[in-house]
């Protein structure tokens, strides 16, 4: 059974500003690959239309790299990547969240599994 809620997040200086609905009993994905285990993200995924950007996409900057199929979305003026965009295994759009830049998580308390990215 689902228990999605719908959250708010963004990044640090505030300009990017998104709500997502997720179901954070699901285990959220922590990967090591060479930008994830550098900044640490905690990811989870969900599909386009739970998403949607209230402000900020101005200030976004992409950045792409290795078979450049996820667009890895930075805030310009404080440097956090607060979700990327992508496309899922059936070839939806769909939207990596940062579950740490969710407002009022504690992501202390989520269950959290380990991505072997580096070796994909
Ligand atoms: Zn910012």
């Amino acid at each position: 059974m689902s228990e999605a809620k719908t959250y708010s997040g963004g990044c640090q200086c505030g300009r990017v500003r998104y709500d997502v609905r997720l179901d954070l009993t699901q285990p959220v994905i922590s990967c090591n690959c060479s930008m994830c285990g550098r900044a640490g993200t905690l990811l989870t995924f969900v599909p386009e239309a739970a998403f949607t950007l209230r402000s900020g996409g101005e200030a976004l900057t992409d950045y792409q790299f290795n078979k450049h199929v996820i667009h890895h979305l930075f805030c310009s003026v404080c440097g956090i990547k607060s979700f990327a965009r992508g496309t899922g295994r059936d070839g939806g759009a769909q939207v990596a969240i940062n579950v740490r830049c969710l407002d009022e998580v504690d992501v202390d308390k989520l269950n959290v599994h380990k991505f072997d990215g580096r070796h994909r």
